[in-house]
This record gives structure tokens, C-alpha cells and sequence, in this order.
């Protein structure tokens, strides 16, 4: 067992980290003011190698693996926790893409999102099944040779910034009914609708696809027809449960180092908060929630990297490192007093921003019954 990175990997932290310091504060106010990402960033992430860290190098990305890209997103998230969450599913539009595009379709629609030319996203959730994916209603009927698409999707990642989307809808009936489509946002019939007022990770845009009539060139479906529940299990047990896992420990990490700060900075009978022991058993729960999370969040990525399964992996480290980082902001919110709720200080978005992973790519609940099946899979008789 080897716990080091790789000296490439310790300098592309040393690369995001630099970027995100110096790049992101400038637009975190706008951000959260606007709920709107700053796609002027894509292109210098590009450059960084962020946009197209798993993408293999023939489609224009450095393809460097999971770790590498968990590495990444937690830089990004200890600077502003929306940039991971976009990024995140920036990076499953392109897995779904290698994993099932056509040499064609990799080559149009995947090199320009590892580029940072446009934006990923991946469209499964819509309002009549959420957790319940074959529930969904959005439909694609072929007719001569195109799809005709109808529905709504909903609480989509990236929904107002990509160019074109992978759609998942329904062709027939039952789990083989399921097909998935790359949808450009501009073909008839498509658009991009309500954007969400979300009360965290703000700067991650979040939104309604619609489609009405909305025509599909046949040669845009993704992977088989009737093969569409597999991509969609695929990439988000894969791609999107890593990803959000990874956003979820920027944010502890970031929470972690709020919290070390203050309890150092403020002076309370003549000495820092940080010499009381309440305060320190704080400080011990937080770096200690951040310390296995970070175990989780790598272990499931290396996995990845190694072709092995790690679906129910990506599931607990997502389900624990999102409910450690809602519990450490709110630790941290209390170490501050009553500056924790002040707008001023960042553990109070933190909090905000915690809170917004808990349901995105999947709820708690369903990281259960995945967990729940691997944990009594040895008693199965
Ligand atoms: C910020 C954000 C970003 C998102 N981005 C995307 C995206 O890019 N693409 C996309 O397709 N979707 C996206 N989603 C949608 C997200 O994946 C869904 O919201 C999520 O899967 C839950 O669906 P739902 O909201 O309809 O809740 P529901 O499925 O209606 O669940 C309601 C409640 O019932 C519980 N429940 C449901 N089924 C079970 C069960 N079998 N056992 C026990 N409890 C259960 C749930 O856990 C929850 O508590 C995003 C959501 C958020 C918040």
C-alpha cells in the first residue's frame, strides 16, 4: 500500500492551488451574488490541466486519472466550493463521452470540453423520478432520422453554461426503455429554462432543460439504444459519486482551515480561543472527519485509476464526506460565536455550500441502500 503522490500529481496541486488562489477570489462576490459561473475561467483551467484531467490526450485532455482529478477538485473546493461542483460534472460530461461516445463523437463533442471550449453535463434527474430514475418521463421517439425529444429535466449542473448536454430519456418501457442522447442546446425544440435560486454553491449554475418536439440527429444517440440506465449508473456511480465526494472535501478542507485560523486569531482571557480545551476538541473532530475523508475520497479514486470496481466506494466516500462537511461547518460556525453567521466570514457559505452536496448525485438515503446491498451481500443466501 503506497500513500504518497506521484511527483506529477504533487505539482498539478501545487499548479490548481496556485491558479485558484490567485483566479478565483476575484469572482467569488459576483458568484454568489449572481449565481453565475465565470466561464471566462475555462479556458485558463484548461490550461492548468483542470478541465480535461481525465480526458486521454488523443481528445485533447492530459488524462491523468481520478486521483489526480480528486486532487483538483479539492484545491478548487478549498478556495470556492462552486467551482468543484461545476467541475465535477464538467468531468462526467467527458467520462460519459469516452466511456460511450463513437470515435466521431469524441472527437466533436469531447476535445472542446477538455479544452474548456464549453462545459459538460449530464441530464438524469427529472421532476417525476428523481432517485427513482425509471420513473422519468422525458421521452425520445425515433422518427425517420432523428429523435423527437419531449419532458424536462431538472436541478441540472451546468444547465446554462454547456453547449450541448447528454440527455437520458426514455424509448420504451422498464430499465431497457432508458437511451441516452448528446443534445445540442441549440437544435429545435431545446432549451435551457428556469435557472434555480439554490442557497448554496451559488456559483455553480443549476437549472431546467426543456424539451418540446426538440429534434435529435439519430447519430447523436450515446452508446445503445436501451442501453441508457447502464450510462447513467455508470457515470454517476463512477464520475459523479467520486466528484462529488472530492467537492465536498474541498469544502471540509477549507472549513478546517477557517476554523484553525480563527481559534488562533481570537484572544479571549488574554489568550487564544484555541488554548481552550472545548475548542480544541473542536479543532480534533474537525481535522479528524477531514483526515478519513481524504482516505476515502483517494481510495475510491485509485480504485478507478486501477479498473476496479468502486462503486460502493464512490458511494460511502460521498454519503460521509458530505454529512463530515455539514458537521464541521456547523463546529466551525460555533467555534467563531456569533461571527460564524456574520456574512463576512466564510464558514457560514461553507455551511450553506455543505448542505447543497447532501442531495446532488445522489441522496444520503440511496448511498445507503447501495451501501446496505454491499454490507449484507456476504450473508446473501
Ligand atoms: C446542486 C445539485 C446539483 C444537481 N446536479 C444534477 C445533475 O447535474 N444532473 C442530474 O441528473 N441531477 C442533478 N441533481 C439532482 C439530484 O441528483 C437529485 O435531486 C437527487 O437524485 C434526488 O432526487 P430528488 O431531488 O427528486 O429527490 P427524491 O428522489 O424525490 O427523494 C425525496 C426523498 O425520498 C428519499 N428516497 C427516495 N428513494 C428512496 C429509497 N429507495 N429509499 C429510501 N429513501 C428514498 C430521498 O433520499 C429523499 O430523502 C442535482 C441536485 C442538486 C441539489
Amino acid at each position: 500500500m503506497d500513500f504518497t503522490f506521484s511527483e506529477r500529481e504533487e505539482m498539478l496541486r501545487k499548479a490548481v492551488r496556485e491558479f485558484a488562489e490567485n483566479e478565483i477570489p476575484p469572482k467569488m462576490e459576483a458568484m454568489e451574488e449572481t449565481g453565475d459561473f465565470p466561464e471566462e475561467l475555462l479556458k485558463p483551467m484548461a490550461e492548468v490541466g483542470i478541465t480535461g484531467v481525465i480526458t486521454p490526450a488523443e481528445y485533447g485532455g492530459v488524462g491523468l486519472g481520478y486521483v489526480a482529478r480528486t486532487i483538483v477538485l479539492e484545491e478548487l473546493g478549498r478556495v470556492c466550493s462552486a467551482m468543484p461542483m461545476a467541475m465535477q460534472v464538467h468531468h462526467m460530461g467527458c467520462a460519459v463521452l469516452n466511456d460511450f461516445g463513437t470515435d466521431a463523437q469524441k472527437e466533436k463533442y469531447l476535445t472542446p470540453l477538455a479544452k474548456g471550449e464549453t462545459m459538460g453535463c449530464v441530464a438524469v434527474t427529472d421532476p417525476s423520478g428523481g432517485s427513482d430514475v425509471i420513473g422519468m418521463k422525458t421521452s425520445a421517439e425515433l422518427k425517420g432520422d432523428k429523435y423527437i425529444l419531449n419532458g424536462r429535466k431538472c436541478f441540472i449542473t451546468n444547465s446554462h453554461t454547456s453547449d450541448y448536454w447528454v440527455v437520458i430519456a426514455k424509448t420504451g418501457e422498464g430499465p431497457k426503455g432508458i437511451s441516452a442522447f448528446i443534445v445540442d442546446k441549440d437544435a429545435p425544440g431545446a432549451k435551457a429554462a428556469r435557472k434555480e435560486n439554490k442557497f448554496g454553491l451559488r456559483g455553480a449554475n443549476t437549472g431546467e432543460l426543456a424539451f418540446d418536439n426538440c429534434e435529435v440527429p439519430k447519430e447523436n444517440l450515446l452508446g445503445q439504444e436501451g442501453g441508457g440506465l447502464g450510462v447513467a449508473i455508470k457515470t454517476i456511480s463512477e464520475t459523479g459519486r467520486t466528484g462529488m465526494a472530492a467537492t465536498a472535501l474541498g469544502i471540509l478542507t477549507a472549513v478546517y482551515e477557517e476554523a484553525g485560523k480563527f481559534a488562533s486569531e481570537r484572544v479571549l482571557y488574554g489568550k487564544p480561543i484555541s488554548a481552550l480545551q472545548a475548542i480544541q476538541f473542536y479543532m480534533a473532530e474537525i481535522y479528524s472527519q477531514l483526515e478519513i475523508c481524504r482516505l476515502l475520497c483517494y481510495r475510491a479514486s485509485w480504485l478507478k485509476d486501477q479498473g476496479m470496481r468502486c462503486d460502493n466506494e464512490g458511494a460511502l466516500a460521498k454519503y460521509y464526506t458530505c454529512e463530515a462537511a455539514v458537521n464541521a461547518a456547523k463546529t466551525a460556525i460555533e467555534i467563531h460565536g456569533s461571527y460564524g453567521i456574520m456574512r463576512e466570514y466564510a464558514v457560514q457559505r461553507l455551511f450553506r455550500d455543505a448542505m447543497v452536496t447532501v442531495p446532488a448525485g445522489g441522496t444520503k438515503e440511496i448511498a445507503k441502500v447501495v451501501l446496505a446491498r454491499a454490507a449484507l451481500a456476504p450473508f446473501k443466501k
